[in-house]
């Protein structure tokens, strides 16, 4: 029989069993509307209430600092349109030319709009350089908006930095962390940001859940206006379940970091060394200091569509840096971005473990590999 691999963690998880067990009384039982005034409003907007309580111990923030979203891409669309639109056209935002595209085509629509972007490129490791930041602020700038964590190469920016320039400009700082929180220690203070965006379902939460962190007393326009939830901040009635899921998920992953870090970090190690042995030509795109179990990977002269429908004939699921043809243009804009060379670079993989693959399946994907590539 196939033994299937799922080895694409960056794109989703599975919902963790403590998650579902805690979600499951508010699908049928205690499914009352938190915002109503009768008894069956108590359990839910208890459960609302401890959740955001968990979620802001873990990023050591304060409860009334987090804000549930429909998930990353709401998150990020809200902080960042949510700042400019306080302003006139003409006002900037600076972003990383390695952004999701939850962000990138955020900043696309604002420059339709009037607001222009400055995209800022990253070194050959994709990180973006504090110095360089701090060149490009200017008077007209209104938000810095930058990733934590990449979710094709998992590097990691140094956000403490990039948030410093931002403030000695007089500037408001957002991170994108859809592909860190759970996966890396966070605390907003450090980072020093003013807005942080979460996805629940990139760490064993539900879907269509996730929350923005706002700095208290950081001004921030509503984007979605109706029944005045979450302080009149993002109306509609809450995602009870999904909150109560994410929350659960958070604390998991948060209470077993280090454990799972190690365990990622021997998963990654042990398929580089084991692709070795085939003596198989790739680099290793990305910085050392990526998120744990996130390897990206570029074959010489391989075709990475290729490479990726076969594995999923094997079985195994991973994704690819670089979309479907040979042409330039197509590659990931990631990709391009780190100057990937390009014999390398049409042949672009990423691999994204997590706990739930063992390394019996690490020795199979390299073996798979090496197979199709012979
Ligand atoms: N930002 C990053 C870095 C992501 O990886 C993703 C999802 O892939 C998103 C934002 C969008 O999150 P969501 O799927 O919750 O809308």
């Amino acid at each position: 029989m196939k033994t299937l691999i799922y080895a694409d963690h960056a794109a989703t998880t599975a919902l963790s069993n403590s998650a579902r067990e805690a979600m499951e009384p508010f699908l049928q039982t205690s499914y009352g509307n938190p915002s109503t005034l009768h008894s069956f409003s108590v359990e839910p907007r208890k459960a609302v209430y401890r959740s955001r309580e968990m979620i802001a111990a873990v990023i050591h923030a304060e409860p009334d600092e987090i804000f549930f979203t429909s998930g990353g891409t709401e998150a990020d669309n809200w902080a960042i349109k949510g700042t400019i639109f306080q302003h006139v056209p003409g006002k900037k935002v600076i972003t990383s030319v390695i952004e999701h595209h939850a962000v990138l085509n955020t900043c696309v629509a604002l420059s339709r709009m009037g607001y222009p972007v400055i995209t800022l490129p990253v070194d050959t490791e994709g990180h973006v350089d504090p110095i360089m930041l701090r060149g490009s602020i200017t008077p007209d700038v209104a938000l810095v908006s930058v990733m934590l964590a990449n979710n094709e190469i998992g590097t990691i920016n140094p956000l403490g930095d990039l948030a410093a320039e931002a403030h000695n400009g007089g500037v408001l700082c957002h991170t994108d962390a859809v592909q860190a929180i759970g996966h890396i220690s966070v605390n907003v203070n450090d980072l020093n940001v003013d807005f942080l965006s979460a996805s629940a379902h990139k760490f064993n939460g539900p879907k269509g859940i996730g929350f923005l962190y706002v700095r208290r007393g950081t001004k921030l326009l509503p984007l979605i206006d109706g029944g005045g939830q979450e302080l009149g901040m993002r109306s509609g009635t809450e995602n009870v379940a999904g909150i109560v899921g994410m929350a659960i998920a958070l604390q998991e992953h948060n209470e077993n970091l280090s454990q799972e870090t190690e365990y990622l970090q021997g998963l990654t190690k042990r398929l580089l060394s084991r692709l070795e042995q085939y003596h198989l030509d790739f680099r290793v795109n990305g910085s050392l200091n990526r998120v744990p179990g996130n390897l990206n990977l570029s074959f010489k002269n391989a075709d990475a569509e290729m490479l990726l429908h076969r594995l999923d004939l094997m079985g195994t699921a991973v994704a690819t840096g670089s979309a479907c043809n040979s042409k330039e243009k197509e590659l990931s804009h990631v990709i391009q971005a780190i100057h990937v060379p390009h014999d390398y670079a049409h042949g672009t993989i990423r691999i994204t473990l997590g706990m739930d693959n063992r390394e019996s399946d690490i020795d199979k994907i390299a073996e798979q590999i090496a197979k199709i590539l012979s």
